[in-house]
């Protein structure tokens, strides 16, 4: 038996080195990273790509830390027609003369980032330099929603959706709309544009208002597609008789449309090929806002994560085959809110609020971790002196003033469920405590030789999403 692991280690040490020299075989892995608009996911990439690029704070990386990553760097990515994760400019938001936050993720990109390392063993010596390939693929976590549509007919999702605004003071204006228009009649453009217009106003208000059906995602992160007719449709009462020509008809049309046209190929050509992913979320943001909040992300968390379940759809798994995501990392963004005594409140209520869909990923096969942390910090942490009290703090630049300030958002609770039992109860405030938050710009870095912006846990990230890859 020990025999024959030897010969499979020098049949792939030789695989290997003719491998390097040809270049033929060479790894990739493709690592999505979604979560809800705001939640990070730009911040977060551009963090990380910059710290594996200048590699000095990344200690919990344990190919840097021995020394095995000969060089990171950019290479142009193999998806030519898909946008470019506009890494430059992002990093100049950041860490230019007056630093800012870069604008956030609208639609789906991607990067590519090699690695040339040096293999760790027996066989180092004479193996030589091995390549990996990291295709980083943004997307919005809005668009994962969209997966509950492709089982519906549009008659199915017009009374679905129908019924479900009737309880809803914020659908008013386009109920009164959806249902003065008689879909019977013969298609009028103005019509179906004032519509798919009233829709859409519904669903921005309602998001903002946080409620979590809103789909299509794409009316909300339209990408490239704004304007476009497969956006150009909208939950109406089926008319007793529609012709070929008429409104409900060519609404039908438009709705398989957006399903085939637009869902099914971002499922088949970008999701079904992630490797691994992470999930990034607001926590600490919903956390301030209140139960309501908390309870509403847990329940779009629940619904994106059923992209990640494993024969929730016989059309998803259909379309997976036997792939299946090898890692997910869910993780609270923002994590520089916070002394780092707390950090580990946080992950617990992370990992509480979307236990449900992580035992379900587990039984499929994938790797589960939770984790907070930065993709760029913004404070630094401070002991703050209250009432006689010392208090973990943190101090950043105010966005608002660009004045220096403290804070202290307040004691995170050690079991999650004082955050989550009284979110899913429908409390409308925190009984015993209060959750402040303060918005902080970016601070000004000088950026060593060899070292990337400043973050939490990024190095512990990468160990968990890439380390036995490299
Ligand atoms: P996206 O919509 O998921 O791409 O979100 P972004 O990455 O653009 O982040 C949205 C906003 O959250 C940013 O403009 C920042 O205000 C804030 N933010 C994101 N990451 C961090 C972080 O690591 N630290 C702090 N303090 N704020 C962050």
């Amino acid at each position: 038996m020990v025999f024959t692991g030897i010969t499979d280690g020098i049949a792939r040490g030789v695989e290997g080195v003719q491998a390097s020299v040809s270049g033929i075989f060479e790894p990739t892995v493709r690592l999505g990273v979604t979560g809800l608009s705001r939640a990070g996911k730009t911040v977060f990439i551009t963090g990380l790509i910059a710290n594996l690029l200048h590699r000095g704070r990344m200690p919990q990386l344990t190919a840097a830390r021995e020394g095995r990553i000969e060089t990171v760097y950019l290479q142009p990515q193999p998806d030519v027609t898909l946008p470019r994760f506009d890494y430059e400019g992002h990093m100049a938001a950041l860490t230019g003369d007056n630093p800012h936050w870069p604008e956030s993720t609208r639609s789906i990109s991607e990067l590519r980032l090699s690695f040339r390392t040096r293999p760790d063993g027996w066989f180092a010596g004479w193996r030589g330099p091995q390549v990996l390939h990291l295709d980083i693929v943004d997307y919005p976590g809005e668009w994962l929603l969209d997966l509950s549509l492709m089982e519906k007919s549009y008659a199915q999702w017009s009374e679905e959706t129908l019924a479900r605004l009737e309880r809803r003071a914020i659908a008013r204006e386009f109920l009164a709309a959806a249902r003065a228009a008689d879909a019977g009649l013969t298609l009028e453009e103005p019509v179906a544009q004032a519509l798919a217009r009233s829709f859409t106003d519904y669903l921005q208000t309602a998001r903002q208002a946080g409620w979590s059906d809103c789909t299509p995602g794409r009316f909300l992160l339209p990408g490239d597609l704004a304007g476009s007719p497969v956006l150009t449709f909208a939950p109406l009462p089926r008319p007793a008789e529609a012709s070929r020509s008429s409104l409900w008809r060519e609404m039908e049309r438009r709705y398989d449309g957006y399903k085939s046209k637009v869902v099914t190929p971002f499922f088949r050509d970008h999701f079904a090929r992630i490797d691994r992913q992470v999930v990034l979320m607001d926590v600490l943001g919903a956390i301030h806002q209140g139960p309501q909040a908390v309870e509403d992300l847990r329940r779009v968390m629940a619904e994106v994560l059923g992209a990640f379940r494993v024969g929730r759809t016989g059309w998803l798994s259909s379309l997976l085959g036997a792939r299946r995501v090898e890692k997910i990392l869910f993780a609270a963004t923002k994590a520089d809110h916070l002394h780092h005594e707390q950090h580990p409140a946080l992950t617990d209520i992370t990992a509480a609020l979307v236990a449900e869909a992580k035992g379900r990923a587990e039984y499929a096969g994938a790797e589960v971790g939770a984790m907070s942390l930065a993709g760029l910090r913004a404070t630094v942490e401070e002991v703050a002196a209250r009432g006689g009290e010392s208090l973990p703090a943190v101090r950043g630049r105010l966005m608002e003033t660009g004045r220096t300030a403290v804070m202290y958002p307040g004691a995170l609770p050690a079991d999650p469920a004082r955050i989550l039992s009284p979110a899913r109860g429908g409390a409308e405030a925190w009984l015993d405590a209060e959750y402040g938050l303060m918005s902080f710009a970016p601070a000004r870095v000088t950026l060593r030789p060899g070292e990337g912006p400043p973050h939490i846990r990024l190095d512990r990230a990468a160990e968990f999403l890439i380390g036995d890859r490299l």
